[in-house]
Formats: structure tokens, sequence, C-alpha cells
């Protein structure tokens, strides 16, 4: 039994607390509870189901539209005397209420990038009769091992051609800084591409095709950020903006080959989560964000925005918004209300205004929730066993 308080080393959080987690995943079941969709996918595959937008993806395929759900995701166990990773609490809490419902849920923590996982799915798919009709591609990752080359690629975060200067937030400290981040090598482009284009997306849809575990009108969507003129330099303009673009083209592809609806990618809005705060400039424009967002009454995490991709986008099946095929729930976000206000206030941003003119406190606060701190109902100060989200949980 310990005690479990954020641990805080750089820019992410390096333990998670199980009953904080449980109670957070058990908080956006019982408001998925309250949503009904008008189309239900039956059988719905999340790969990176374990947090942020993957996680409210599985929470409403199954609390809101009674989909058997499988989820995929990479995680740490819990070891003696250190927490499992949010996502690993995540899992259990989310597998323990859906077995109490009477839904199906496999859950898989292993590499997505890996055949073998593949397999895996594939196997259980097919032991429990069940084919996939929506398959969400929802995956935040630094690396991958190629299952083909068997290389190590590893995404960077960088500026292409022109090197990029910009402020950006420490959240902890709250000071406003100056970064500039030199352009990125070739290399680095092509390994970013590796890890978060669609290769492995696709790789997906075909070993399920080919097991015959995709229904005939089954659909994918894999999830995209595209952003405003502030994160454009880092974010759509530069290296993982390159890997998105990837996402696109597969997303073409997958409707040449398979049919018309097959395959959607989806611009969401920019959100907390581990992957997000990870990006710089980001932390910075998502605290003004959250504090214009709130104060036009518009503001959505991640599961308010998967709640209105599954009640707005799918009479019959997520059709596009935009000229490039795209499903936009990132509209409210870039909306004119909303960037002007942004683009107002952002030259005076520093470390003296920052507490005044962004929501810091609203920001630290979802991203500890994340790792499951600052809930409401739980006494922090009492110890837990880290093997289990059972304390409380109910
Ligand atoms: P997240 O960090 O909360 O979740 C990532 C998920 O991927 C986790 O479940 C993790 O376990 C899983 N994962 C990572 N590597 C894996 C591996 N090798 N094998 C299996 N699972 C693995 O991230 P998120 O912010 O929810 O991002 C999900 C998607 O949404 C990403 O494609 C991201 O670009 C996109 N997106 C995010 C934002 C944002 O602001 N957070 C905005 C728009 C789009």
């Amino acid at each position: 039994m310990h005690v479990i308080q954020p641990k805080i080393r750089g820019l992410i959080c390096v333990n998670a607390h199980p009953s904080g987690c449980a109670f957070t995943v058990q908080d956006w079941i019982r408001s998925a509870q309250g949503i009904t969709l008008d189309k239900k996918p039956q059988t719905v595959l999340v790969i990176g189901a374990s947090t942020g937008y993957g996680l409210a993806t599985r929470i409403i395929s199954a609390f809101s539209g009674n989909a058997a759900t499988y989820g995929v995701s990479f995680e740490k166990s819990p070891r003696a005397g250190k927490p499992a990773s949010a996502g690993w609490y995540n899992n259990r809490a989310f597998g323990s209420l859906a077995r109490r419902e009477g839904l199906h849920a496999t859950t898989m923590e292993a590499d997505a990038f890996a055949d073998t996982t593949k397999h895996d799915v594939i196997a259980a798919l097919a032991a429990n009769g069940h084919k996939v009709d929506l398959l969400v591609y929802s995956l935040a990752s630094p690396a991958r091992m190629h299952p083909r080359t068997g290389k190590l690629h590893r995404s960077v975060l960088k500026p292409i051609d022109t090197p990029f200067k910009a402020r950006t937030l420490d959240i902890w400290t709250g000071e406003v800084s100056r970064i500039e981040l030199p352009p990125a090598t070739e290399q680095e482009i092509e390994d970013t591409i590796a890890v978060m284009g669609g290769e492995d997306w696709r790789f997906w849809i075909d070993a399920l095709a080919e097991a015959r575990l995709l229904t005939p009108d089954f659909q994918t969507l894999a999830y995209t950020y595209l952003g405003s003129e502030i994160t454009w330099p880092i974010y759509w303009h530069g290296t993982i903006g390159r890997a998105k673009a990837d996402l696109d083209r597969v997303a073409a592809n997958i409707r040449r080959d398979y049919h018309a609806d097959a395959a959607r990618v989806v611009a969401l809005k920019a959100v907390v989560t581990q992957a997000s705060t990870a990006i710089p400039v980001v932390p910075l424009y998502g605290a003004a964000l959250m504090k214009t967002m709130t104060s036009l009454g518009l503001e959505e995490g991640c599961f308010e925005q998967i709640g209105r991709l599954f009640t707005t986008r799918t009479k019959t099946r997520f059709q596009p918004d935009d000229d490039a095929d795209r499903i936009r729930m990132d509209d409210l976000e870039l909306s004119s209300a909303v960037q002007d206000n942004i683009n107002e206030i952002w030259p005076s941003l520093n470390t003296r205004t920052v507490a005044d003119l962004t929501d810091l406190d609203g920001f630290r606060a979802a991203f500890l929730r994340i790792f499951g701190f600052g809930h409401p109902r739980i006494d922090y100060e009492k110890p837990v066993n880290l093997f289990q989200i059972s304390d409380g949980f109910r």
C-alpha cells in the first residue's frame, strides 16, 4: 500500500493514481450512458485505446452504443513501489465496468506496430465470432519498430526548412520562455512519417481484410490535428504535419481499394493529453485556448469532442465536412470568435501575464487528471494498492 502524489519530471508525470484513474474512467462512462447514438457500430477496434481520444472513443462506442470493443495500447505494469501507467489503470477500470454491463471488452497491452499484436487481435476476433465495423486509429507514439525491416524509427517534433522561434510555457513554473528549434533533417522527416504516418493504419486494415474480419461496409477513422497559424510552424508545417498528411494519403488509398466511405481522417481540437503537452508552444496555445473557449461556452475535452463526433457526424456513416474529405471536429477551435481572441492576447503573453490571460490553472488540473490526480472523490493521503483499481471503486 502506498500514498501516491504526482511526480513531475520535466513535461511528464511519471506516476499515476490507481483510483484516480478509475474514477475518471467511471465519470466518462456515466456521461456516455446519457448519450444516444443514431448509428451504433457493433464491433469497434481502437488502436491507442487507453488514454485521451482513444479512450473516449472506446467508452462512447461501448457505453453509448453497446459495441463490443477491442482496445490496443502500450502500458507499463505496476512493480513493487512503482505505479503502473495511467492507461494500465484505465484499461482495468474500463474492463471491469464493461463486464458489469455485459459488454464484450478485449484489451491487448502490446505494441500496435508489431505483426504479433495484429495476429493476436485477429485471433481474438475470430474466436469471439466478431467482425470489425469500425476501426479507430488513435495512436500517439514516439517510436516504431518497423515490423518488416526491423528498423527502429523515432519521431521528432521539429520545423521543416527554417528554424522555429517561439515562446513556450512551462506549466509548472508558469515561465514563458523563448525557444528555437533547428529544422529537421530529411531522415528525421522520414522517421516521423514512419512512426506517426498512415503505413501502420493501412497494415491493420489489410491484415483484418485478409482474415475476413471486416464487415462489407466497415469504416475506419484516424485522428489528426490541423491547428491554426500559431501552431502551424511546429505542427502542420513541421515533421508531425508531414506524418499527418500521410494519413490523408492513406485514407484516400483505403477508400480507393475498399469502398468510397471506408476511411476518414478526423481533425480534432487541441486538448490536454500526454501526447499534446510534449509539443513546444502547444501548452501556451492550449492554456490560451482553454480560457477563450471556456469564456465563450465552447470548451470541449476529449470526451465532448468524441461525443459530438459520434452524435453529429453519423446519421448513417461518418461523412466528410471539407474538400479534403476530412471530418472537422476542430470547427469551434478554428472559429473566428476563438482565433480572433487568441490572436489578440498572443503578443502580450509572457511570464507576468500568463496566469491572467490564459487558464493556466485549468490546464494544470486537466494535465494532472490524466494521471488520476485532483479527482474530488479521492483522498490522496490514503495509501492505495498499486496492483488494482478496486479501492472505493463502485
Ligand atoms: P494519448 O497520448 O492520450 O494516447 C495515445 C495512445 O496510444 C495511448 O493509448 C497509448 O497507450 C497508445 N500507444 C502509444 N504507442 C503505442 C504502441 N506502440 N502500441 C500500442 N499503443 C500505443 O494521445 P492523444 O492526444 O489522445 O492522441 C491520439 C490521436 O489523436 C493522435 O493521433 C493525435 O495526433 C490525435 N490528436 C490529438 C490532439 C490533442 O490535442 N491531444 C488533437 C488532435 C488530434
